[in-house]
């Protein structure tokens, strides 16, 4: 069954018969034989779009035009003034392009329309400004504690990093990696998810509009296996940041060691929200809902694991399962659609499959628990809430990435922190409670990278971003980006004429 309402949208999108990478401005030319890949709805699963797969000579090819450009310095050597002038015109670009953009990424990675233009499309915009407005107050140091000496402090881009971003936020991330890479004056190479090419790709046809030179960003695309690790394994690159598996993570850092070049990964999570007696159980619920089922579920960041204690968990499971059960799941371009369908068929079965463990391991079934072919040949699944008996269960412990959630119930304050941490992730954590102390403990014990408190996902640019343990390594953030994006050089200078010592003076 055909989504009535795609029709209608894309019509207006011209989508053109073969979707190409973008390399120094220019489409990537297509190969032969060429080997291109279904881009399908997953509102109805049908195929929207096919999307050339670049092979590593088109890799190659992309790397050795963003070095160009790098090395040519039209970019690398611009000022603050004009690399602000592009950020800031790109940001302006985002939001004028906002229903356009977001129609693009809801088609191919099926997350509701209405949260995408809402939430991710203004992020994507408030990235470019972010570091526009970083790069104009980054300064460098001085060190002038021996006497007879200046050091200076300067920062210079590192040349060209290849970029990966997955289909959950394809061009939110992808925005944040962009932007805070080419602000610091480098190149990139940038392989989006082959689920959701998009967005992305007009993000950089608006980036070149705003006057980037062509082949700082480019863009290739196709399959992790073929085109990613071709980008992963390429010569000439400088940096690698990556976001997605853990167990694709492994793979790249396996490529970086070849060259020792530099990582920075953000990977994935299973997070803690832990709900106290005292907490204000309204606010609670709402913000239990919106992290666990924002995005359809599928965000690093949800609050999957919810532990409430003993005396109001009755409570809370009864109005959180009623509410779980009122959300609106359809097509995610219907705009009242509040949970959308999983990103990909086989992404689906993935979750589809907890369900099974679940079984097997004892949960509790509170509701859901099932995919939703009434809704048409999309690839749905209901959302899901489950109680566990502890948090061995296979869906604590792994990232099942979809809206599921597990309740736990807990005795004393100890008991949550001890399950909170119980994981070999640590992304992020959330707690409600009305105690100045438990607030306390809660940030000195919890062990991830950002914690909210009474609050579902809020976001502060200024703050790193990234996570404990298997979740990351490195931040997210301007401090973080300028580290990663650039190397620092120290320059001593004498003041003067200090002695130096004489050698070389034997008979
Ligand atoms: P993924 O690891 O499968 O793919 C991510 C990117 O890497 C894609 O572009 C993919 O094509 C590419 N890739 C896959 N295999 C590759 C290989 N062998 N070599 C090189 N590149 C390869 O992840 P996904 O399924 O697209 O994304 C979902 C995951 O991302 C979830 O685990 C989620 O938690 C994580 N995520 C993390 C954050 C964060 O900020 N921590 C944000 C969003 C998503």
């Amino acid at each position: 069954m055909g989504s009535p309402i795609l029709h209608e949208s894309i019509a207006n999108l011209e989508l053109p018969d073969l979707i190409t990478g973008h390399i120094a401005g220019l489409p990537v030319l297509p190969k032969t034989p060429a080997i291109s890949l279904p881009v399908r709805y997953p509102g109805s699963g049908e195929t929207i779009a096919s999307l050339q797969e670049d092979d590593a000579t088109q890799v190659a090819t992309a790397v050795a035009a963003a070095k160009a450009r790098f090395e040519s310095g039209e970019w690398s050597q611009s000022t603050i003034e004009e690399r602000q002038r592009v950020l800031r015109a790109t940001a302006q670009a985002i939001r004028t392009h906002a229903n356009d953009l977001a129609l693009r990424e809801s088609i191919c990675a099926g997350l509701p329309f209405a949260h995408l233009a809402a939430r991710q499309i203004p992020r994507a915009a408030d990235n470019f400004d972010f570091f526009a407005d970083y790069i104009g107050v980054l300064a460098g140091e001085t060190f002038d504690q021996l006497q007879e000496y200046r050091t200076v402090i300067t920062r210079h881009p590192v040349g060209v990093a290849a970029l990966f971003a997955p289909w959950n936020a394809c061009l939110a991330l992808s925005s944040m990696q962009v932007a805070s890479c080419i602000a610091f004056g480098n190149s990139c190479v940038l392989k989006p998810s082959e689920f959701s090419p998009l967005a992305v790709l007009q993000l950089v046809h608006l980036l070149e509009s705003a006057g980037l030179p062509s082949g700082v960003v480019n863009i290739v695309n196709g399959r992790g296996a073929v085109t990613g690790a071709a980008l992963a394994q390429a010569e000439g690159i400088d940096r690698i940041a990556f976001t997605g598996r853990g167990d694709t993570a492994r793979k790249l850092m396996r490529a970086a060691a070849e060259r020792l070049t530099p990582v920075h990964f953000e990977l994935e999570g299973n997070s803690a929200n832990i709900i106290f007696d005292d907490a204000d159980i309204d606010r609670a619920i709402d913000g239990a809902l919106v992290s666990a089922f924002g995005n359809s579920g599928q965000i690093c960041i949800a609050g999957s694991r919810i532990l409430v204690q003993t005396q109001i968990a009755e409570r809370f499971i009864e109005r959180f399962v009623a509410r779980t059960e009122t959300l609106r799941v359809g097509d995610p371009l219907d705009s009242t659609t509040e949970v959308g369908p999983m990103g990909f068929a086989e992404h689906q079965q993935h979750v589809l499959n907890f369900f099974t463990l679940a079984k097997n391991s004892g949960a509790n079934l509170l509701t859901g628990g099932r995919a939703m072919p009434e809704l048409g040949s999309g690839y749905f699944v209901a959302p899901t809430v489950f109680k566990v008996l502890d948090n061995h269960s296979p869906l604590c412990q792994e990232e099942i990435f979809g809206p599921v959630v597990t309740i736990q119930v807990f005795e004393d304050d100890e008991e949550a922190w001890a399950i909170a941490n119980d994981s070999r992730f640590g992304l992020v954590g959330y707690c409600w409670t009305e105690s100045l102390h438990r607030a306390q403990v809660f940030q000195q014990k919890v062990q991830a990278g950002t914690l909210w408190l009474n609050t579902p996902i809020a976001r502060d640019l200024r703050a790193p971003f990234g996570g404990f343990k298997a979740s990351g390594i490195g931040r997210d953030g301007p401090r973080h980006a300028a580290d990663f994006f650039t190397e620092e050089k120290a320059t001593i200078a004498a003041l003067g004429k200090p002695a130096i010592m004489k050698i070389g003076m034997g008979q």
